[in-house]
C-alpha cells in the first residue's frame, strides 16, 4: 500500500532521517502497553511541526491511507495499533512547552510534552497540574488529552478534560483548527474541544495543547490502612466522603496486587500481616498542616469502625514516595508475573462493593482470577483477569464471557466499561453493552463527519458491524 511515491512524498514533507520502514522500528512502534498485541504500521513518520503534520494528513487525505497517531505508547486500549496498517505519525518531536502563562494560570504546550516533565516545569513556578497517571513518568500530554487520562488525582482535581481549554488539531483532510479559546468560561457554540478529548485519536491530531493551573499545594499527609476484609475496604471509601473531606487521592489495592508488586519490582517489603485481603492508600493535601492532621483524624475515625490492622502514615518524602512507588508498578508487576487482560470498570463510588463483590463472583463462576486495584475514591476498579495456569482453552472461550458479564455488571450499577483507558481496539465489541444504536449512531455521524474517507486511526472504538 506504500508505494514508492508514497514513501518520497512522506520524505520530501519529513525528511529522509524521519520516516523510518524497518522491521525493528515498526515493530517497536506497532505496540503498547496493551496486553502483547503488535500491529506495526506499514511505514512511521516523525514529523516536527503543525505544518508537517498537516502536509502528511492532505497526502493521506488525497490517497485514502490511514494514519494511526502515536504518543507514548503506554496505552491499555490499544489505541495505537496499526490494525489497517499505513502511516504511524510518532508526535515525539514535538516535544516543546512553549509558554507557562503565569498571569493567567495556564501552561501551552506541544503534545509529546512527558506529563511528570510538564507537572515538574509548572511546579517550579508553583502552579500545579494534577492529573497524575501512573504512567506519568512515560506518557505524553497528547496522549493524556486523547484518552482523557485520570489517575489518582482525579478523585480531588478531576481528569484531563477539566484541564483542557482549547486545541490546535489537524483534522483528517490536513486542515488545522483551534476548537475554542484561551479561556476559563466559553459559551460559544458546541464543545469542539471536549469533542476532542478522549478522541482516541478518531477524529484528528491533537498538535498544541492549551492547559488550566491551579496553585501548588504546599503540604500533604499519606497513609495505608490495611483490611481483613476487601468488602470493607470497598464500603469505607463511600463512607470517607461522608466526613465531608474529599481526600486528594483514595486507592484500592487487593492483597496480591500489593504482594505481586513486592515481588515482580523493586519496592521495600511491608511484611503484611496473614488475614489482611486489601490496602487503601489514601492521601489528604493542602497548605495547613494542622487542617490536614485534622483530616486525617477525621478519616483514621471512619477506618477505625472496620476491621483494620495498624494504619502505616508515611513521615518523609521517601516513605512517601515508596508508597506511591508500590501503586504505580501493580500493572507492571502483573504483567511480569503472567498473560492478563486488563479492564478498567468504573461505578458510582457507593456501587463500589457490589462491583468488587460480582467481579470476584463472576471470575468463580467462569474460573479465573482477578486481582483488582485502582483510583477507588472515582468508584473506578482495574480488574486485572490473570491467566496464570488456566487452560489455552478456557482463557479464550470462559474469559470473554466473564468480561461481557463484569460489564454488563457495571452498567447495572449506573457505570460504564471504561473510566479512563479508552475503549481503542480491545473494548470496541462491548461498547453496546453501555450505548444503544442511536446512541452509537450519534457517534458514527460525528466521526464521519470529521473523517470521511475513514483514513484517522480506523478500527478503533466502534464495533465491526459499524461499517463505513
Ligand atoms: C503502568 C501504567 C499505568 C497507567 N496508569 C494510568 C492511570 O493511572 N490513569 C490513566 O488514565 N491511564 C493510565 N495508563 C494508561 C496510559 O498511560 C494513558 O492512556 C495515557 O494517556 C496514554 O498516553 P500515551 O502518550 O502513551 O498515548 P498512546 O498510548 O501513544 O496513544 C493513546 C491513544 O491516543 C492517540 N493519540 C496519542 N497522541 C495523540 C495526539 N497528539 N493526537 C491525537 N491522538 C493521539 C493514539 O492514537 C491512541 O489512540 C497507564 C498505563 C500504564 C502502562
Amino acid at each position: 500500500m506504500i508505494t514508492d511515491i508514497i514513501k518520497n512524498k512522506l520524505i520530501e514533507i519529513v525528511g529522509s532521517n524521519y520516516v523510518f520502514q524497518d522491521s525493528e522500528t515498526l515493530t517497536e512502534y506497532g505496540k503498547d502497553h496493551t496486553e502483547d498485541f503488535a500491529f506495526p504500521p506499514s511505514i512511521l513518520v516523525k514529523p516536527a511541526s503543525t505544518e508537517e503534520i498537516s502536509k502528511v494528513m492532505k497526502m493521506a487525505f488525497e490517497y485514502q491511507i490511514p494514519v494511526v497517531p502515536i504518543g507514548a505508547r503506554t496505552g491499555l486500549s490499544g489505541g495505537i495499533l496499526a490494525i489497517h496498517k499505513g502511516i504511524g505519525l510518532s508526535l515525539e518531536r514535538l516535544s516543546s512547552i512553549e509558554k507557562i502563562d503565569e498571569q493567567n494560570l495556564q501552561v501551552i504546550t506541544q503534545p509529546g510534552v512527558i506529563t511528570e516533565v510538564l507537572q515538574q516545569a509548572v511546579a517550579e513556578k508553583g502552579l500545579f497540574y494534577p492529573v497524575d497517571p501512573s504512567s506519568k513518568g512515560s506518557c505524553f500530554i497528547g496522549g493524556n488529552v486523547s484518552e482523557n487520562a485520570g489517575g489518582a488525582r482525579a478523585v480531588k482535581y478531576g481528569v484531563t478534560k477539566d484541564y483542557v481549554l482549547n486545541l490546535e488539531v489537524v483534522l483528517p483532510n490536513g486542515s488545522i483548527i483551534w476548537t475554542g479559546a484561551n479561556t476559563l468560561k466559553n459559551a460559544t457554540g458546541y464543545n469542539l474541544t471536549q469533542l476532542m478529548v478522549g478522541s482516541e485519536g478518531t477524529l484528528g491530531i491533537v498538535t498544541k495543547i492549551v492547559l488550566k493551573l491551579i496553585p501548588l499545594s504546599q503540604q500533604n499527609v499519606l497513609m495505608l490502612v490495611p483490611f481483613f476484609d476487601m468488602n470493607q475496604a470497598a464500603e469505607a471509601v463511600a463512607q470517607i466522603f461522608k466526613t465531608g473531606i474529599i481526600p486528594s487521592a483514595l486507592e484500592f489495592m487487593e492483597r496480591d496486587a500489593i504482594d505481586w508488586t513486592m515481588k515482580f519490582t523493586d519496592v521495600p517489603n511491608l511484611n503484611l500481616k496473614e488475614g489482611i485481603q486489601a490496602h487503601l492508600l489514601i492521601e489528604v493535601d493542602g497548605n495547613y498542616a494542622d487542617v490536614l492532621m485534622l483530616e486525617a483524624e477525621k478519616i483514621l475515625q471512619v477506618v477505625e469502625q472496620y476491621e483494620i490492622d495498624e494504619v502505616l502514615f508515611a513521615d518523609t518524602t521517601d516513605q512517601k514516595n515508596a508508597l506511591w512507588k508500590l501503586r504505580r508498578n501493580v500493572a507492571e508487576a502483573v504483567k511480569q508475573n503472567t498473560v492478563y487482560k486488563e479492564e478498567d470498570t468504573v461505578v458510582p463510588r457507593f456501587e463500589l462493593p457490589n462491583l468488587l463483590k460480582g467481579i470476584k463472583e463472576i471470575g468463580a463462576k467462569y474460573g479465573f482470577k482477578s486481582i483488582c486495584y485502582g483510583h477507588a475514591g472515582d468508584g473506578n476498579l482495574h480488574v486485572n483477569i490473570v491467566k496464570l495456569d488456566m487452560t489455552e482453552e478456557n482463557w479464550k472461550t470462559q474469559v470473554p464471557k466473564g468480561i461481557k458479564e463484569i460489564f454488563e455488571l457495571t452498567k447495572s450499577l449506573n457505570g460504564t466499561i471504561s473510566g479512563e483507558h479508552g475503549i481503542g481496539y480491545v473494548q470496541k465489541e462491548y461498547l453496546p453493552i453501555v450505548f444503544n444504536e442511536t446512541e452509537l449512531g450519534l457517534m458514527f455521524q460525528i466521526k464521519k463527519v470529521f473523517d470521511p474517507k475513514n483514513i484517522m486511526n480506523p478500527g478503533k472504538i466502534f464495533p465491526s458491524s459499524y461499517q463505513y
